[in-house]
Order: C-alpha cells, then sequence, then structure tokens
C-alpha cells in the first residue's frame, strides 16, 4: 500500500492484516504519521512514490498523496508530480508484475461540480490554473494514465473517487473542515467558518471508506470510476453548529474568507457503488462525528494540542 501510513491509509493496513494479509507499506511521510503505522506490516519502504519501487504484490492500493487542502497547496509542485508521477510508478509495477491496482481518485475531479449529485459520468468543471489545480489535474492526470494502462498494456487498474472522509487519527493540523472543528471545539476556541458556511460536503466516515476500498480491490470485475463517499449533504454551517451540540457547548462561530475555487456543493451519486460493490456507507454521521470527538479527546489529554 502506497500512503499506508496516512490517515485512510493506516485504517485499511490494519484491517487488511486482521483479514490475514501480508502488507508492505510505501510512504514518505510527508503527511503520514510513524504514530499509525501498524507493527504487523512486513516491510516499511520510506520514499517518495514518485521515484521507482520494486516487490511483487496481488494487489496495490495506492493512496499515496497529500489530500487536504492546506497541505497539498503547501507543497503544489510535489503534489502534482506525486499524483502523475506517483501513480505512473505503482502502474509500472503493475505492468511489470500483474498486480490489480485501487487508484484513490478524489471527488475534486468534479472541480466546481455543475451536476448535481455527482455520477461518474460528469466531466467536471475544474479550473487548470488555481491553486486547487496540483491536486484536480494530477489526480485528473492520475485517472488518464490509470486508463491508459489498461488499455494499453491491460493492467487491471481501479479507479475509486474518494469524497470527504473523517475519523479518528485525522491530524489535527489537517486543516479539514471535520478535524479542524472537532479539535477547535475541544479547546474551546471559535470554530472557523469560511464562506457563510452554505457551501455543502458529504462525510463518510473511514470505517465505511475502509469497505468500499476492499471491495474495489476484491469484486471480480470493476469498471472504473466509482465515486465512494457517503450522500448525506450538509452545509458547512450545519456541521459546525452539530458539534457544538454534541460536544453540548456554546462558542463563537468566526467566519473567515472562502478558500479560492472552494467547490459551492458536493455530493456523490453512488448508485454505482451500490450496484457493482453492494456498497453504502453505514455509520451515520452524528455518529461518527462523535467517534471522531472521543478518540481527539483521548489523543489531547495524552499528547496535549
Ligand atoms: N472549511 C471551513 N472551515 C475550516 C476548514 C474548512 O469552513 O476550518 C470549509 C472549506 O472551505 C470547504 C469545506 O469546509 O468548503 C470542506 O473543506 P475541507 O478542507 O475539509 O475539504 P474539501 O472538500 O474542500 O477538499
Amino acid at each position: 500500500m502506497t500512503g499506508g501510513a496516512g490517515f485512510i491509509g493506516s485504517h485499511l493496513v490494519e484491517r487488511l492484516l486482521s483479514s490475514g494479509h501480508n502488507v508492505d507499506v510505501l510512504d514518505s511521510f510527508q503527511t503520514g504519521s510513524r504514530d499509525y503505522l501498524s507493527g504487523g506490516i512486513r516491510l516499511l519502504i520510506e520514499q517518495d512514490v514518485s521515484e521507482p519501487f520494486g516487490g511483487r504484490y496481488s494487489g496495490i492500493f495506492h493512496l499515496a498523496c497529500p489530500a487536504s487542502p492546506v497541505h497539498y497547496q503547501a507543497t503544489p509542485l510535489e503534489t502534482f508530480r506525486t499524483a502523475v508521477w506517483g501513480t505512473s510508478q505503482v502502474l509500472e509495477n503493475a505492468r511489470r508484475t500483474g498486480a490489480r491496482v485501487v487508484i484513490a481518485s478524489t471527488s475534486e475531479v468534479y472541480g466546481n461540480p455543475l451536476v448535481h449529485p455527482q455520477t461518474e459520468e460528469y466531466f467536471g468543471n475544474v479550473n487548470p490554473i488555481g491553486l486547487r489545480s496540483c491536486y484536480d489535474e494530477g489526480k485528473r492526470g492520475g485517472e488518464t494514465l490509470a486508463m491508459d494502462y489498461a488499455r494499453v498494456h491491460g493492467v487491471d487498474s481501479r479507479i475509486v473517487r474518494i469524497f470527504n472522509t473523517y475519523g479518528p487519527r485525522m491530524l489535527f493540523n489537517d486543516g479539514r473542515v471535520v478535524s479542524n472543528f472537532c479539535h477547535q471545539a475541544l479547546l474551546g476556541k471559535p470554530l472557523t467558518v469560511y464562506g457563510d458556511g452554505s457551501q455543502t460536503r458529504s462525510f463518510c466516515f473511514v470505517s465505511d471508506m475502509v469497505e468500499g476500498l476492499v471491495r474495489a480491490m476484491d469484486v471480480p470485475v470493476f469498471e472504473s470510476p466509482v465515486n465512494l463517499g457517503n450522500p448525506e449533504e450538509y452545509t458547512v454551517l450545519e456541521l459546525a453548529r452539530m458539534i457544538l451540540e454534541l460536544l453540548e457547548v456554546d462558542l463563537e462561530i468566526r467566519f473567515l474568507p472562502l478558500p479560492s475555487d472552494d467547490p459551492a456543493r458536493r455530493k456523490p451519486d453512488i448508485s454505482k457503488a451500490r450496484n457493482l460493490l453492494a456498497w453504502e456507507p453505514r455509520i451515520p454521521v452524528r455518529e461518527g462525528i462523535l467517534k471522531t470527538i472521543q478518540e481527539f479527546r483521548t489523543r489531547l489529554a495524552r499528547h496535549g494540542a
């Protein structure tokens, strides 16, 4: 697994180990954390995924890439290289060895969508030259490579488009909305809502995402791409109020400027995942947020802010 020390990756590693698989992890630790790297893995390959790597695997999950806007925009050149060249290295390995590959793409390929909810047929509305482009266009390039390796070399590449995912182990400084709000609320700080908070997102709990990824690898026949996410849609302001209510605190909601190219609406159509993978999210958002808050609280008590 590339990115096996990351947020989703570390949960997925644990799941694979518990079902008896041998797992090697490739991670550069740019945004991954050694704290969550499972001791049960067979081999740690500490390197950038943009560099060639060896090994023979029956399956490769390719998750390596900074995914939070704050992180991927901090190093845009590296982000683009990771998304395109990193994916190219993974596909090269698969071409040589016959490995099946699940490629983590993103809802960002839809940009600021003009179709709602987003189906896989929608080509998206992406700014090619903006601050988010390193990630959006990089991931779109990764999808192109995945399809062309399938057409040219017969690689069994499987593209999943991951929508906003949250849960225990998110970095406190991840910069994303769920981690920011939970962290701020637990510290008694104002919740930072960007813009007027009317933009929407759909939040998928990490164990549901892991289940979707495992199924994407396991089904005999796949048809790229497939959306994975929770179709329940919330405004950012609704999310802020929900977290204050769950924590039973009354904190200021502070409105800050909206980042550029911030998508106004986002909600996956998951009919394809339902049909192909017999998958849909099971954890309601309130329950998932409570689990996240509990883990954040424990971590804060142990390590501080
Ligand atoms: N957001 C916010 N306050 C924060 C962090 C994010 O209002 O402290 C907003 C952000 O502008 C976006 C939404 O929450 O509209 C989701 O942002 P996130 O960074 O989690 O992921 P994105 O879906 O934009 O990749």
